[in-house]
């Protein structure tokens, strides 16, 4: 296994610039994921690494060691993309024992190795089949077994399962955060799908516009994203925002939303004295953390008027205005209203996010001195 590191990369393609230069370090046997709307550049940057695409500027490193000009079948990456070209005419076993082959591998330890990685992923019982006997489902498991069955330096797999459906993508996705638990490869997995990547990876990288955003923990995104892109494109409903003022009166702070006054959640407190405060401010916070008050209370202080109630079985999504802005609160199941019915909202202040309205960045809590 190896350790990567990405410096300065930069992709152009003619004029279309689609990595504007990234630095990212990978541990060895870390598991990341590339994770960002279509066209930000994961696959460029993925293939990059891979070898199989120029690099208009910057370095890339395996374990310290500079690859950029280390051909792709010497890098011992091993890949598993999108669109699977299996062997037609192989059966399944001879596609799995098809690099293994070309290593040279003796045949009783590759005979070994295709089982145990047939085994692995559940395929044992079509290793006599074709590939065209094969659903696309099983094609794709293959195509990713094969990829596995030399040990790779580095594992880069390009939205591997998202040919699959919905119930086959999440049993792929507990298969393959296990094998990365008992192979202990470095893995890099590009995905638009953050529930996917949130799932899967140690850290995740967050895309956009050929730049990284964030880098962290899934907790570390999910919680304290970096700016408002990250805010919005991780978790399902998205994070809600609301464009407000900052007000302060003596020592105190409120924010303010066309009117309607909120206190400053405790966390920004310290910040107020030092004026670190910008003067507009996005007020973000999680459909999760958002309750609702059928009368006003003293915690429930933000009118709210109800758009439309959808339930889900386990949990209900409640869409709510508060004046102009919609906001969508996860709920227990069971919760009734009907539309245009007036609420009380509590965001739970503990919860609550600032973004800078002009830089969209998050307003840093840490005090510098
Ligand atoms: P992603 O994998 O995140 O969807 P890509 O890396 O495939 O993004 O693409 C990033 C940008 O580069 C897009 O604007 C895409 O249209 C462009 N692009 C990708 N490959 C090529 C290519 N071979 N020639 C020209 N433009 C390309
Ligand atoms: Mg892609």
């Amino acid at each position: 296994m190896a350790s990567v590191k990405l410096e300065n990369l930069l992709k152009k393609y003619g004029d279309v610039e689609a990595v504007m230069g990234i630095n990212l370090g990978i541990a060895d046997g870390e598991f990341m994921a590339f994770l960002g709307p279509s066209g930000c550049g994961k696959s460029s940057t993925m293939r990059m690494i891979a070898g199989l695409e120029d690099i208009t500027a910057g370095s890339i490193y395996f374990d310290g060691k500079r690859v950029n000009e280390v051909r792709p079948r010497d890098r011992k990456v091993a890949m598993a993309f999108e669109t699977y070209a299996l062997y037609p005419t192989l059966s399944v076993y001879e596609n799995l024992a098809f690099p293994l082959r070309a290593a040279k591998w003796p045949q009783d330890q590759l005979d070994k190795r295709v089982r145990e990685i047939a085994e692995i992923m559940w395929i044992a019982e079509l290793l006599d089949r074709k590939p065209h006997e094969l659903s696309s489902g099983q094609q794709q498991s293959v195509g990713l077994a094969r990829a596995l069955t030399r040990e790779p330096a580095v594992f880069l797999l390009d939205e591997p399962i998202s040919h699959l459906d919905t119930r086959q993508r999440i049993r792929m996705r507990a298969y393959l955060k296990s094998l990365h638990i008992e192979l202990e490869y470095t893995m890099i997995y590009v995905t638009h799908d953050q529930e996917e990547a949130m799932a899967l990876a140690d850290r995740v990288a967050v895309m956009n516009l050929g730049l990284i955003n964030q880098v962290g923990t899934p907790d570390e995104i999910f919680n304290n994203p970096a700016d408002t892109f990250v805010a919005g494109f991780i978790g399902e409903p998205p994070m809600n925002f609301l464009n407000c003022e900052f007000v302060q009166e003596n020592d105190h702070g409120f924010l303010k939303y066309n009117g309607i006054m909120m206190d400053m959640p405790p966390q920004y407190q310290p910040l107020i004295q030092k004026a670190e405060i910008p003067k507009r401010v996005i007020l973000a916070v999680r459909p999760f953390y958002i309750d609702i008050g059928l009368e006003k209370s003293t915690r429930h202080t933000i009118p709210a008027e109800v758009f439309i109630v959808e339930s889900l079985g386990d949990i209900s999504i409640v869409s709510v205005d508060v004046l102009e802005t919609r906001l969508q609160i996860v709920t227990q199941p069971g919760f009734r209203a009907e539309a245009k019915q007036q609420i009380w909202l509590a965001f739970d202040p503990s919860r609550t996010v600032l973004f800078d309205a002009e830089t969209e960045k998050a307003v840093s809590v840490s005090v510098q001195d």
